[in-house]
């Protein structure tokens, strides 16, 4: 059922809400924060939701980027709660989920996200931003290369950027492509919930961009696919076992 990030290039309209599927904190692109649920649901806002639900459990059941970040998040003491941590939504715009550090809530933006590949990306991406709230004291409002920082790491390792390989694959060199994209997106998630320049944004990338394209934790690889994904997984439980033998 669930469609391979490699064999199925989006549609692209999917991929157009793909793009600026990036929050944090921007709250007004997700008008259903703090207000009550609605009672007068129209039927179809009503399957989007079951939908939603129903992909983000495929996620987290089967997908090994997600199954490896859970419990990478569980092993930092941050255990992931499928209904208290997730949160299908209605958003604005086209983007496709954000993480709200106050709640330590993922929101999945159910009018947004049609497809099993797209879910599978935007809850990846959105738990490594968990995962660093998780491990550091991230000053997610007041330091802007802190959330440059973890918008690289999310960009270079959810998977984000190999699709766009695939679709770039014969307009650019391969190589190169990958930091290049790493880089775009970062900039343009920044751009998207802070009100801060072009300029600043790309400066704030570029001042941590070494250091934090080549944090790769907790994958200890750049995924490029759902194969790398696994043997990341299988390293990492691995890895786990040996420490405990230690
Ligand atoms: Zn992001």
């Amino acid at each position: 059922m669930e469609q391979g990030e490699a064999v199925s290039p989006p549609s692209a309209a999917e991929e157009k809400v793909g793009k600026e599927e990036e929050d944090d904190l921007g709250y007004r692109l997700f008008p259903d924060r703090n207000k009550n649920p609605q009672s007068f649901l129209v039927r179809s806002l009503f399957t989007f939701h079951n939908k939603c639900q129903l992909m983000l459990r495929m996620t987290l059941e089967t997908n090994p980027y997600a199954q490896l970040l859970l419990e990478a998040m569980k092993q930092s003491g941050c255990t992931v709660f499928n209904d208290r941590h997730f949160s299908c939504e209605n958003c604005d715009g086209c983007v496709g989920g954000g993480f709200d550090s106050a709640t330590s809530q993922i929101v999945l933006c159910q009018n947004n996200i049609h497809h099993q590949s797209h879910m599978n990306r935007v809850v990846t991406h959105e738990l490594i931003h968990a995962f660093d709230h998780c491990r550091a004291h991230v000053d997610w409002f007041k330091n802007v290369r802190h959330l440059a920082c973890s918008e690289i790491r999310a960009a270079n390792l959810s998977g984000d950027c190999t699709l766009m390989n695939e679709i770039a694959r014969f307009k650019f060199g391969l190589k190169g492509h990958h930091q290049a994209c790493v880089r775009d997106r970062a900039i343009r998630s920044i751009l998207a919930v802070r009100k801060v320049s072009k300029e600043m944004a790309e400066k704030a990338v570029d001042e941590v961009f070494d250091a934090c394209f080549n944090d790769l934790e907790p994958f200890g690889r750049i995924p490029h696919s759902k194969t790398d994904a696994k043997r990341a997984f299988r390293d990492f439980q691995n890895r786990d076992r040996y420490n405990a033998n230690l």
